[in-house]
Formats: C-alpha cells, structure tokens, sequence
C-alpha cells in the first residue's frame, strides 16, 4: 500500500456536496475521504527527518507517524498515534485553521501544495470510530482502573476542558467536567453548526472520555451552583477553569434592542443547541429573517449567515468595515458562503437600526468606510466617510466578539485577572494566582480558536499529572513548576 511520496503531485481535493443542495439543509458540506482518497494524500508526505508540521500544532500530534501509517492503510495505528495527544481528532480536522497551523509550516506549503494534513486527521478519526467498539477507543487504556484518590474538577465543557479530561483519565485521574449547560461540548456544540461539525462527532468523543471514567455534570454553573471553594472542600486536589468567553458584545448604536437583532451567541445557540432549525420537533422556536444582515468579518459572522441561508432566508448581506482580504474568517468558510449566495457588504458599519411601531426591526443603516494607513501589525483602520445607505432587513446578527462571562471570576477571591478581564496564568503550566486551580482556553486568551484551547488544556493537564502521579507521570510530562498539590487519602 505505501506510495512513493511525489512533490509535484496536487493535494487531494475533498468531495463536498452541490452549494444548491446543501444551502436547504443542515447536513454536513464535504463528505470526507475514502480509504483509497486518504492513503493517496499521505502518499504525498515525505515522511522529512525533521517534520516541521509537528512544530504548527499546538498539541503536538505525532504528524509524520500517523500519515505514515496511513500511507500503509493502517487507519488503528494511525488513530493511536493521533490519540497519544489529541483527545478531539475529528473535531479538529474538521474546524481547526490547518492552514496557518500544521499545513502552513509543512515543507510542501513553500510549493502552495502542504499535506491535507487536517483532512487525513478527520479521515482517520472517522473510519476508526465506524470501524471499532469503545474498548479501541483509547486501547488497553479504555478500562484502566481509575483512582477514586485522585480527583480533578474541570469548569466548563469545551475543548479546553474536555482535553484536560481526556488527557487526565487517560492516565487513572478520576475527572469531574461541571457545565452550565445542558450538552457537554462548549462552543462545538453551541457555536459551530451541524454542517460544519455534526453533533454527533461531538458526543461520540464525549462518550468515549465517559466510558473512560469522566463523570459529566450538567446545568451546574461555576459561580452559583458550585464554587471552587466548595470544590477544594469536597476533596478535588485541582480545579481547571475553562469556562471560554462566551459574553457578546455589541455595537452599542441606536435600535439594537429591537426585536429581531440578536447576538451571534443567541442566533448561533437556538439553532444549534436548541436546535430550532428542525421546530417543531424541537421546542426552540426559530427565529427565521427573510432579509438578514450579519455584522462581522469572522468565523462566527461566516456560521450566522450560513444558518440564516439555510433556515429560509431570500438575502443574507454581510456587513463589514474592513475589505475582503481583511476578514479574519477561513477561507474556505468564506468561499462556501460565497457559493452559497452570501452577498458581502465590505466597507460598511451599522450606525443605527431602524423597527416599526411594533418595535420590529425593518432595516439598518450603513456608513461607507474607506481603509486608513496600515498599523504597526499591517492592518488597516476603516475610516468614516460621511456617506450612508439604508439597507432593509428584518434579522439581523451581530458578531462582533465576545468577552470574558465575570460569573465564575467574581465569585473566587484571589483570582487574578488583567485588564481585559481574562484570567491571567502562567503561561508553561496554566496555573493561576490561586495555586492548584489552572484555567486554559477562551477564559485566558480571549476568542481564539480549539487547537489553541486544546493546547492550553494539555500543557495544564500535564502539569497536574506531574503533581499528582509524581513520578508515575508520564516521560513526557516535564517539571515545569515548582509547585505541588496536596493528595490526601
Ligand atoms: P468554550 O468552547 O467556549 O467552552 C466553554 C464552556 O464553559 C461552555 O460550554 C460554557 O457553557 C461553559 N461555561 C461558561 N461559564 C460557565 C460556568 N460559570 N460554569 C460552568 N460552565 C460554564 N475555532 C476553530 O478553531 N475553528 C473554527 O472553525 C471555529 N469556529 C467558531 C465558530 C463559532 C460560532 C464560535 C463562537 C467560535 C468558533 N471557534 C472556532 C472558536 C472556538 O470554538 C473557541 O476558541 C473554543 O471553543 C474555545 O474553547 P474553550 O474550551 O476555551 O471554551
Ligand atoms: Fe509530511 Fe509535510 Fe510533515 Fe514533511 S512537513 S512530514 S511532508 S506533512
């Protein structure tokens, strides 16, 4: 089965379904590699002395051996090396940015043709889940013995956490993730929509963590429900905090509060999480615009307007200050949206939004932006122009970021935070100003992306093995802090 690896030959495209098609429904866009498809593309690799892949990847996947192993066709040695340090393979090979991670440091990238290394990733997580029963899932790991001694609380169910989790029972740490919502997944679930990540790739990796000892409690808020204090006091020896940042901002211009203006985060988690797109069969009602604007230029604007096309809008226009080449979204969720119909409103801001006596929104209006000269960081600042245009509209949806929920933070005293409200935590090991609590994630860096909360979530979770398992941690798990966790019991 090995190929002889070629340079020059073309990336191995992904099948994706017809833009006609797939603007009707919530199901996903490309429809994956085949075996034959996948040990192609990691025919490409050139299994280099010194993959530079592996330096693009915040949690360090053994690249070079997985491809290597699939270049043979071998999909459960290849699932193994992956699992070594990825607890999410088909999550990340589906939404992370491959291309300025792994793909944009692959020796190939110099040609414009990297390795689909993300796409080998979501090939194998997939085929192995198809193929094998839970006990393959994580090997002779998946029915160790957990040490009830040893216990961790994780706040909040996203990537961050979920990587804390899966890393920790991995090695016999008992794990208890506490989630103010009523799904484990974080923003996999609530935020990112079924046509990019199906749900249900989100809950067989939560499955198999809870077939390996990780105890899921759900509707518990970090705050109310449950504190870090109360936490320590019920014998947890660390607390991870990755609660993300989920609060949304907003442009703070006249007529925002009408009805029919929502926060992407709304927009986003009643399609999603209350899965409105399939009312009545679900209880959300959906809240579907015949003329929508979203405004934003990221991934999360991208999501929003791809939802609204999809629950039955006739125009969705994207409206966003900068140009084109300044949108921070992937590309490829901006060609698809593109495909799909998306009418981009580049240049514009929102200055007010307009409703009728029922308090209905009806329309916004737009100022002409110009692009000024570029900053320090090569990014040009619009500027006002003086020169406006109404556009109707009845949705519309703001993404323009999000900041830190201040529930959990202001309920611990002594945890520190900086200036924009994110906790602050040494950076080797994530802990924070209160010593055996660790916070990674969304929580720490303000809106990022998985792998980077995933990697967050490893380098913590390796610290508290070293702590706790001493020195039956594993090789791997350096001494990066002095510090040590009190076990007792
Ligand atoms: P989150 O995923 O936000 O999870 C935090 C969890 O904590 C949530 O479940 C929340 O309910 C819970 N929580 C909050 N407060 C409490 C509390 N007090 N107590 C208990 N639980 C609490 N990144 C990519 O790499 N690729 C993409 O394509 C991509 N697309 C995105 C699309 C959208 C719409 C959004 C919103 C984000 C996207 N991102 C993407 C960013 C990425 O999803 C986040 O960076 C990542 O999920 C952060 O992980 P986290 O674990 O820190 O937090
Ligand atoms: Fe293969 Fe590219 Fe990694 Fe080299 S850098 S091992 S070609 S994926």
């Amino acid at each position: 089965m090995d190929k002889k690896p070629s340079k020059l030959a073309p990336r191995t495209p992904m099948p994706e379904r017809p833009a006609k098609e797939r603007v009707k429904d919530f199901f996903e866009v490309t429809t994956g590699y085949t075996l034959d498809m996948a040990v192609q593309e990691a025919g490409r690799c050139l299994q280099c002395k010194r993959p530079l892949c592996e330096k693009g990847c915040p949690v360090e996947v053994p690249i070079k051996a997985f491809i290597g192993h699939l270049r043979r066709g071998d999909v459960t040695e290849a699932y193994k090396a992956i699992r070594e340090t990825n607890s999410l393979p088909a999550v990340c090979g589906r939404v992370c940015p491959q291309e300025v991670q792994c793909e944009g440091a692959c020796v190939l990238a110099k040609k414009g043709k990297p390795v689909c290394i993300g796409r080998l990733e979501r090939f194998t997580a997939d085929e192995f889940a198809a193929r094998s029963a839970c006990e393959q899932l994580t090997g002779d790991k998946a029915c160790r013995m957990i040490r009830e001694d040893l216990k961790v609380a994780c706040l909040g169910a996203g990537p961050a956490s979920l990587t804390v989790a899966g890393y920790l029972s991995t090695l016999g740490i008992k794990v208890h993730v506490y989630e103010a919502l009523h799904e484990p997944g974080g923003v996999l679930v609530y935020g990112i929509p079924e046509f990019r990540l199906p749900k249900a790739i989100v809950h067989r990796e939560v499955q198999a963590m809870t077939e390996n000892g990780v105890e899921f409690h759900l509707n518990w808020v970090g705050g109310r429900t449950v504190t870090i204090q109360d936490l320590f006091d019920d014998g947890f020896q660390a607390v991870f905090i990755g609660v993300g940042a989920g609060l949304p901002r907003f442009l703070k211009v006249p007529g925002e509060d009408l009805t029919g203006v929502f926060s992407a985060n709304e927009y986003l988690s009643r399609a999603n999480l209350g899965r409105a797109y399939a009312f009545p069969a679900y209880d959300t009602p959906p809240f579907p615009g015949k003329r929508v604007v979203v405004v934003g230029g990221g991934n999360v604007a991208m999501d929003s307007a791809r939802t609204a096309m999809r629950m039955g809008a006739e125009t969705v226009s994207l409206v966003y200050r900068r140009s084109e080449a300044e949108m921070p979204c992937r590309r490829e969720e901006l060609e698809h949206a593109l495909d799909e119909g998306l009418h981009l409103e580049i240049l514009t801001n929102p200055v007010t939004f307009t409703g009728g006596e029922d308090g209905r929104l009806t329309g916004a209006t737009l100022e002409r932006m110009v692009l000024g000269e570029p900053d320090d960081k090569g990014r040009c600042s619009p500027k006002c122009t003086g020169e406006f245009l109404d556009i109707p509209c009845d949705l519309a949806v703001i993404a323009v970021g999000t900041g830190p929920n201040p529930l959990l933070l202001e309920a611990t005293p002594g945890l520190k935070r900086n200036r924009r409200g994110y906790i602050e935590v040494v950076e080797a090991t994530g802990e924070t100003s209160i010593p055996g609590v660790f916070a990674g994630g969304d929580i720490v860096t303000g809106a990022a992306t998985v792998i980077l909360a995933m990697g967050a979530g490893r380098r913590a979770a390796k610290e508290i093995a070293r702590r706790l398992l001493g020195q039956d941690a594993p090789q791997d798990v350096p001494a990066l802090h002095g510090g040590s966790l009190s076990v007792e019991g």
